[in-house]
């Protein structure tokens, strides 16, 4: 028999499923505070649900566990978790605290279709899409382990995959993120990261508007671009650029633009100046990521000073500039370093924990 899968539901499409099925429409109201916000995974434990509303439940519906998981603390703080799926495959989220705020950065995809040529998930190539359930549950798992207040939480949807390249799951989750009666996050604190999936990125500008964008950049120019993202061969930066400069931002914000600083590669003063030009006029904020070693890969960080100098010819250009330390290196959980290895089978340190 089949079951109806919660966590693939927000309040809304939950409360039409419910109503079809001849429940009263405050009962969607109830379970989805206690998935969501609760974190309860037990029918039995939902005491404010009636005897038969909950008998029907179990019957009928099913709340979504990964199959185990495993975390990995960095010396930083930040913490690596890996998740374990049904059938039988491992994704990576990262926890990264600072004084004010924790950030969950999630995973969209086991793997990813787009090969950058820097990036290790890119390197081990595609599997599949999660669905919604599997990324609220990654969400899930870290509040319950962190026990923190959700207003302190931020997500950013920069793990494992590209997040435009599977849309209805990752609008899904951004449904139940934002609703009062889900996640209750506010949409500033959620940031979906692309590498420039241009037909995903028109529908998403559409359909959330509020949600935070970052744009993976990491080329001054096609040349460049095209060596290490394949993506823009279909996507070139004129085109990408030509859709930012589009883009209805809401007042106040502005579109975040990442470059991964790779030594020699697109490092130096020249490219820095390209991509001020390349910039002008657009609303945005520029993070500079010094490339995070990938064993297997060729490529390399620049300098100290090298970075120093790529950020001062931006900045002195009045542009917005930050410089992204990347967290948790240590245990390969820093940009660009997910996949490398199934955590289930890793070392014995690494807490073995089963939902
Ligand atoms: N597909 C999405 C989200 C995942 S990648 C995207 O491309 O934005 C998240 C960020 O990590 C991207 O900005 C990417 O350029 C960066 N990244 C990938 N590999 C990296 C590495 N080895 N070092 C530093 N940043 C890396």
């Amino acid at each position: 028999m089949d079951y109806v899968e919660i966590k693939n539901y927000g309040p809304a499409a939950l409360e039409q499923l419910l109503v079809a099925r001849g429940e009263k429409a405050f009962r969607a109201r109830q379970l989805a505070q206690w998935i969501y916000r609760h974190g309860v995974t037990d029918f039995g434990s939902m005491t404010d649900l009636s005897l038969s509303f909950r008998s029907t439940l179990s019957k009928h519906f099913k709340v979504f566990r990964f199959a185990g998981y495993n975390r990995q603390a960095s010396q930083d703080g930040s913490c690596k978790y890996y998740f374990q799926t049904d059938d039988g495959l491992v994704l990576e989220s990262v926890s990264i605290p600072d004084e004010k705020k924790i950030t969950f950065c999630l995973s969209t995809q086991v793997g990813c279709p787009l090969s950058c040529r820097f990036c290790l998930t890119g390197a081990r190539g595609y599997i599949r899409d999660l669905s919604t359930a599997e990324i609220v549950e990654q969400y899930l798992v870290m509040r319950e382990h962190e026990g923190l207040d959700y207003r302190r939480i931020n997500v950013v949807l920069m793990g494992m995959g590209e997040p435009l390249l599977n849309y209805e799951a990752v609008s899904g989750f951004l449904g139940i993120a934002l609703s009062d009666y889900g996640l209750g996050l506010s949409s500033r604190k959620i940031t979906l990261s692309t590498a420039g999936y241009l037909p995903g990125l028109i529908r998403f500008s559409r359909e959330w508007p509020t949600v935070q964008l970052a744009v993976s950049l990491n080329g001054s120019n096609n040349r460049i671009r095209s060596h290490i993202m394949p993506i823009n061969d279909k996507f070139p930066l004129e085109e990408l650029l030509d859709t930012l400069r589009r883009y209805q931002l809401p007042r106040r914000r502005t579109i975040t633009i990442e470059y991964v600083l790779i030594a020699g590669l697109n490092d130096q003063d020249l490219h820095a100046r390209e991509l001020a030009d390349l910039l002008r006029g657009l609303r945005c904020k520029i993070n500079l990521i010094p490339y995070n070693p990938v064993p297997e890969l060729p490529y390399h960080r620049p300098s100290e000073d090298r970075i120093e100098r790529f950020s001062l010819i931006l900045h002195h250009q009045h542009y917005t500039v930050m410089v992204r330390r990347s967290r948790g290196v240590d245990i390969g959980a820093a940009c660009g370093q997910l996949g490398q290895r199934p955590g289930l089978n890793a070392r014995q340190e690494q807490k073995r924990c089963v939902p």
